[in-house]
C-alpha cells in the first residue's frame, strides 16, 4: 500500500456535520477537499473546495467525484452500492462497499453479526404485519426498527403487547423491520476502532451513553466501567472491524446488561464512519476520530488514541432554536473550560443535530457535569 500523501485530495460521500468535522482535520493535515450531498447548503461545503449538489444514489455524481479525488470516504451508510461500485473504479472508496454492504441494512447486519460470532439480543426480521404480531408475541415487549433509513432513534416504534402490533406497522409505514426485544439496559457504551489497509488498528477509550428517546443526548470518555468489560468492549470493537475488513473507522455502540452477578454486552449497531458518541475525542484524547479517520483512509501512521484528560459532550438540538432564533449561548460559555462546537446549520428543526459543547475535566463524571450545567444554561 502507498500512502496517500497531505496535498493529495480526499472526497466525502456526505458533508453534514461529520464530513465537515472530518474535511476540516483533512484540511489541517494539508489535504484537498470535495464533498458530495443532496443538500446545497450541507456542513461540509464551507469547507470544501468544491461540493457536488446530488442524491447519494446519483451513479454519476459519485463518479464524477472520485475522478476528482485520490480517495473517497463516507459519514453517511445510506450510499447506493452502486454509487460506491462507480466510484471506486477512479479511486479508492475507504471503508469499502463490502463493509458498508453488510451495515446499511438493520437485518443484513445483524443477521451478519450474529453469524459471525459477535453478541446480539433477541431479535426477528419481519415483512408482514402478522409477521410483526407473532414476532411481539414470542419476544414479548420489543422494539420495530425499520432495516433501513432510520437514525437517532427515527424509524423505530416501542410496542408492549402484540394488540399494539398493528398500529406500530402502520406508524412504520409497512416497511420490512428488524424486531428486537427491549432490554433492561444498565447502560450504553461504544468503541471506535481505526483501521489501516494492512491491517493495523487502534482503539479510543470506550464512550459511555445517555439517550433520551432513541436520540444520544451527553456522552463521556472514557466509560466509567470495570476495566475487564472495557477490555471486552474494545476486543468486540476490534474484532469486528476485522471481520468486516473495514479501512477508516468503526463505530460499535453497545448495550451493558445484566447477566447473574455481573454485566455483559451486547452489540446494538455499528457505523463505518466518525461517531456522535466519539466527538469528546476532539479534546479528551491525543488525536481526533476525524483527524483518525484522515490518517486511516491515507494509510498514514495511526495517531495516538490514549487520553489526555476525561472529557464529555452534550449535543445542541434544533428544539434550543425558538422562532428560528438561536439560544443564549454566551451564558453556556461562561462555564469555565466549555467550549461550543457548532455545526454551520441553515435552519432549526427539531430533533436535528445543530452543534455540541464539550469540556474536560478531572474525571469524566466532572466533564459531564460541566457541560451539563452549561446546557442547562441554554
Ligand atoms: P439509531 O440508529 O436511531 O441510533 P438504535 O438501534 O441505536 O437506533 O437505537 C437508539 C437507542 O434506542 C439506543 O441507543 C437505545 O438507547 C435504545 N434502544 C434501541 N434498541 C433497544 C433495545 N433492544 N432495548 C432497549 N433499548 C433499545
Ligand atoms: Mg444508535
Amino acid at each position: 500500500m502507498t500512502a496517500i500523501l497531505p496535498g493529495a485530495t480526499i472526497g466525502f460521500l456526505g458533508g453534514g456535520q461529520l464530513g465537515r468535522m472530518a474535511a476540516m482535520a483533512a484540511r489541517s493535515l494539508g489535504y484537498d477537499v470535495r464533498v458530495l450531498d443532496p443538500d446545497p447548503a450541507c456542513p461540509a461545503r464551507a469547507v470544501a473546495t468544491r461540493t457536488i449538489t446530488a442524491a447519494f444514489d446519483d451513479v454519476g455524481a459519485a463518479e464524477e467525484l472520485a475522478r476528482e479525488c485520490d480517495v473517497l470516504t463516507l459519514e453517511i451508510e445510506q450510499i447506493a452500492a452502486a454509487g460506491l461500485d462507480a466510484a471506486a473504479r477512479y479511486a479508492p472508496v475507504r471503508p469499502g462497499r463490502a463493509a458498508v454492504y453488510v451495515v446499511q441494512d438493520r437485518a443484513r447486519q445483524k443477521d451478519w453479526l450474529r453469524a459471525t460470532g459477535f453478541p446480539v439480543g433477541p431479535y426477528r426480521t419481519v415483512t408482514t404485519e402478522a409477521e410483526l404480531v407473532a414476532a411481539v408475541g414470542a419476544l414479548g415487549p420489543c422494539i420495530a426498527k425499520t432495516t433501513t433509513g432510520g437514525y437517532d432513534g427515527r424509524g423505530q416504534v416501542r410496542i408492549a403487547r402484540a394488540e399494539e402490533a398493528p398500529a406500530a406497522w402502520a406508524a412504520l409505514g409497512g416497511r420490512r423491520c428488524v424486531v428486537e426485544r427491549l432490554l433492561a439496559l444498565e447502560s450504553e457504551v461504544s468503541v471506535l476502532v481505526a483501521r489501516r489497509p494492512g491491517g493495523e488498528s487502534a482503539l479510543f477509550p470506550p464512550a459511555f451513553n445517555h439517550h433520551d428517546r432513541g436520540v444520544l443526548t451527553w456522552s463521556m470518555t472514557p466509560a466509567p466501567i470495570p476495566p475487564a468489560l472495557a477490555a471486552r468492549a474494545l476486543e468486540l470493537g476490534r474484532g469486528i472491524a476485522a471481520a468486516l475488513d473495514v479501512v477508516g473507522l468503526l463505530a460499535v455502540e453497545m448495550f451493558v446488561v445484566r447477566d447473574g452477578d455481573g454485566a455483559t454486552l451486547l452489540v446494538n449497531e455499528l457505523a463505518p464512519r466518525p461517531h456522535n458518541t466519539f466527538h469528546a475525542t476532539e479534546r479528551a484524547c491525543e488525536t481526533s476520530q476525524f483527524e483518525q479517520l484522515v490518517r486511516a483512509v491515507c494509510d498514514l501512521p495511526l495517531g495516538a488514541t490514549g487520553l489526555v484528560r476525561p472529557g464529555a459532550i452534550v449535543n445542541l438540538l434544533g428544539d434550543l432554536w425558538r422562532d428560528g432564533e438561536p439560544p443564549p449561548f454566551t451564558r453556556a460559555l461562561e462555564v469555565p473550560g466549555v467550549r461550543l462546537h457548532l455545526y454551520g446549520k441553515a435552519s432549526a428543526r427539531a430533533g436535528r443535530k445543530m452543534g455540541h459543547l464539550s469540556a474536560l475535566g478531572d474525571t469524566a463524571e466532572s466533564a459531564r457535569d460541566a457541560v451539563l450545567e452549561a446546557f442547562a444554561r441554554l
